[in-house]
């Protein structure tokens, strides 16, 4: 099988042979759809994930099928401590690392009258800190060994422009989580102004709607609802995030920073 990407337009093909990729929740849902995407490609990929007993035969699945090392890493990405020993066991086991997709989130679905500060610290921890964590212990290492081009998707949501709605005036129940990708769009803005001197980029891809472990406990009326309310008609398949994370990671996109790319069937044109 050819590692390269190639989209259907002529000329357009994405190599990522040499290169070493982090992605965080790279063990299923979206992350998983960017672990296969990349290792398509010809990436290595050092998939982290934070419990999920299945990740080490996930990673060995996708290795055996694209041919390319893919190792999974239990990290917490809301522990600075552990996030930097990762970063340093992968760089030993899988050589420098080239690019990330922070791309690990949760969500705490509940009315706002019943959040807890602990709820909030949960969503955050992982959602903003986290991310920022895991960018900041790569940024290092790309800083310190004068590596150039390095790039960083962070994986957002519609979400943080939008309140999502379960029927009319009833937004679905998520305060922590809307706010807290509203905070990560924001945060990519400013690592990438920060970061830009070092040939850093940083974007933000920002899904709609996807099939995922995270929205299969839906209301099937509510989830019928979106989908009808959404321009293209239907939630998304995790590999449809993909293109625009290859294009970000490569250097076809070597002048795009700090935006933030929405992948959400036309959501936010409703
Ligand atoms: P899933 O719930 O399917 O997967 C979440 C992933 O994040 C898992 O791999 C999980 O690891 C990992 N993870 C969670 N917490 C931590 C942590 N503290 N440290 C390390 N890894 C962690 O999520 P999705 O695939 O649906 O979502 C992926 C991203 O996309 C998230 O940021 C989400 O907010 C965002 N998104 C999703 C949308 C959707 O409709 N699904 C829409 C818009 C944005 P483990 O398996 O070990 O638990």
């Amino acid at each position: 099988m050819s590692k390269m990407f190639h989209s259907k337009a002529k000329g357009f093909a994405i190599d990522f042979a040499k290169k070493c990729i982090v992605v965080t929740g790279g063990n299923r849902g979206i992350g998983l759809a960017f672990t296969r995407a990349v290792a398509q490609a010809g990436a290595n990929v050092a998939v982290i994930y934070r419990s999920s007993s299945d990740a080490e035969d996930v990673a060995a699945k996708v290795a055996k099928e694209f041919n390319v090392k893919v190792k999974a890493f239990k990290c917490d990405v809301s522990d600075t401590d552990v996030v930097n020993e990762t970063i340093s066991a992968i760089e030993d086991q899988m050589g420098p690392v080239t690019g990330l997709v922070a791309n690990a989130g949760i969500s705490v679905p509940k009315p706002a009258f019943d959040l807890t500060h602990e709820d909030f610290t949960r969503v955050y921890d992982v959602n903003v800190f986290g991310v920022f964590n895991v960018a900041r212990a790569v940024a290092k290492l790309w800083v310190d060994r004068k590596h150039q081009g390095g790039s960083i998707v962070i994986t957002s949501s519609m979400s943080s422009q939008i309140i999502n709605q379960q029927g009319i005036n009833q937004p679905l129940r998520q305060v922590f989580y809307n706010s807290s990708k509203a905070a990560v769009s924001n945060l990519t803005k400013g690592l990438a102004s920060e970061w830009a001197q070092y040939g850093i980029r940083v974007n933000a891809l920002s899904p709609g709607y996807v099939n995922t472990d995270q929205t299969s406990g839906m209301d099937k009326s509510i989830r019928d609802y979106q989908a009808k309310a959404l321009p293209l008609g239907r939630f998304a398949e995790p590999h449809e995030m993909t293109g625009q994370a290859l294009l970000l990671l490569s250097d076809h996109a070597s002048y795009m920073t700090g935006g933030e790319y929405f992948v959400d069937g036309g959501q936010l044109v409703w």
